[in-house]
């Protein structure tokens, strides 16, 4: 056998797998699924947007680029910052990467080494952890449930930091729970992470456009702005603008954070795609009104997917502040089904008895839920909720 590195030990395979390779299996075999897994919207990427990266093409922007993004992107993101976030950056404080996704394994590349802590409050999006364990480090989990709204308290977040903490990771809106943390709570948490100055903060703001609550978006350095110093901002366009397929994230932050992840970067992919950078600057620099009817449209499929969960028994959902996402508590319902002794087994057992796929909370670190995404059609969403209230029973 050849031998594997110790590194791809340390990491588990995505809890996911089991489900969505049973869903794919009962696919092939002419079972009509239901997927309510995906991370992505299901809408196309604005005309606009698209029509900027076939003249990319066509002017001949096909080679590569600086690494760390064209200037013309790190312009619209500089100015997309002063815009929403009242944030400022100089341009050696941007690093364009291939997805938030890669701006986020940079940022733990960079800074993290063997022994290090990395508060991850939970539920969690499924990569933090692995990407801290990929680097050496060790994922400390903070369980915020449901009645806390899934979001952990300065109380929580003290005890859960140490002298090997070197990240906090923040992600509002939250991705598996749609919940997000108000101004004043970031205040509250910022009063906490100033009593440790060594902690680097990664605010990751991949949702902020999907988002419905009064107040509007915040993240920590819009609450905290002396926290600026030793805050790395992560955004991207895939979730705002549909554009999950074209890799384009970025991170803002101090010049020598930024600066080390560019020379990871520059050492593994170097520039994110010439082309999808120019659709980049389109995205941001462009239209914004694209962005209103799709966060109705994800709106008004939260509100109908809450209230029937909440009307299935042995579930219960909490309204959520933005994404795409429903994380319901379905422990009564796992307690009445007999044979079905966690939600592991529960998302197996709701692809064979209701064909809906979802994703078992286990796989974000807060057991006894289920995430569904409503990034699909309502008639999708009907039919699925149709169901699930035929396995669960109404209340
Ligand atoms: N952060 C969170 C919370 C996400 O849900 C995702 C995508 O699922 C990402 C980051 C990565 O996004 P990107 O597609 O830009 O790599």
């Amino acid at each position: 056998d050849i031998q594997l590195a110790e590194r791809v030990q340390r990491v588990k395979p995505s809890p996911t797998m089991a489900v969505t390779a049973r869903a794919a299996e009962m696919r092939a075999a002419g079972h009509d699924i239901i997927g309510l897994g995906a991370g992505e919207p299901d809408f196309d990427t604005p005309e606009h947007i698209s029509a900027a990266a076939i003249e990319a093409i066509r002017a001949g922007q096909t080679r590569y680029t600086a690494v760390d993004g064209t200037p013309a992107l790190k312009k619209a993101i500089q100015a997309k910052f002063e815009r929403d976030n009242g944030l400022h950056y100089e341009a050696n404080q941007i690093l364009v990467s291939s997805g938030a996704k890669q701006s986020l394994y940079n940022l733990f590349m960079a800074l993290l080494d063997e022994g290090d802590e990395v508060v991850i409050p939970a539920p969690y999006w499924v990569s933090y952890p692995d990407m801290a364990l990929l680097a050496g480090a060790t994922p400390v989990v903070v369980e915020a449930d449901q009645s806390q709204r899934f979001k952990i308290t300065p109380d929580q977040l003290d005890a859960a930091i140490t002298d090997r903490t070197r990240i906090v990771v923040l992600n509002s809106p939250s991705n598996p729970t749609g919940s997000a943390y108000s101004r004043a709570e970031f205040e509250a948490l910022g009063e906490v992470l100033r009593r440790y100055p060594d902690v680097v903060i990664a605010s990751d703001d991949i949702y902020e456009e999907i988002l419905w609550t009064d107040e509007g978006f915040a993240n920590i350095v819009m609450a905290c702005p002396d926290l600026t110093e030793r805050t790395v901002v992560v955004n991207g366009v895939s979730k705002g603008y549909a554009m999950t397929g074209w890799r384009i994230g970025y991170a803002a932050g101090p010049a020598p954070v930024i600066g080390a992840m560019k020379k990871i970067q520059s050492q593994s992919t170097s520039n994110a795609s010439s082309i999808s950078q120019a659709a980049s600057v389109a995205a941001l620099d462009g239209d914004q009104s694209v962005i209103g009817p799709m966060v109705k449209a994800f709106r008004e499929r939260h509100d109908y997917v809450v209230e029937r969960l909440n009307a299935m028994q042995g579930v219960s959902c909490i309204v959520g502040d933005g994404t795409f996402y429903a994380y319901p508590n379905v422990s009564g319902a796992i307690a009445a089904l007999d044979g079905v002794e966690n939600d592991t087994a529960l998302a197996e057992y709701l692809i064979g008895e209701a064909n809906v796929a979802l994703v078992p909370g286990t796989a974000f670190g807060l057991p006894g839920h289920m995430r569904i995404s409503y990034a699909t059609s309502m008639e999708n969403l009907e039919k699925a909720m149709d169901r699930l209230e035929g396995v669960f029973g109404r209340v």
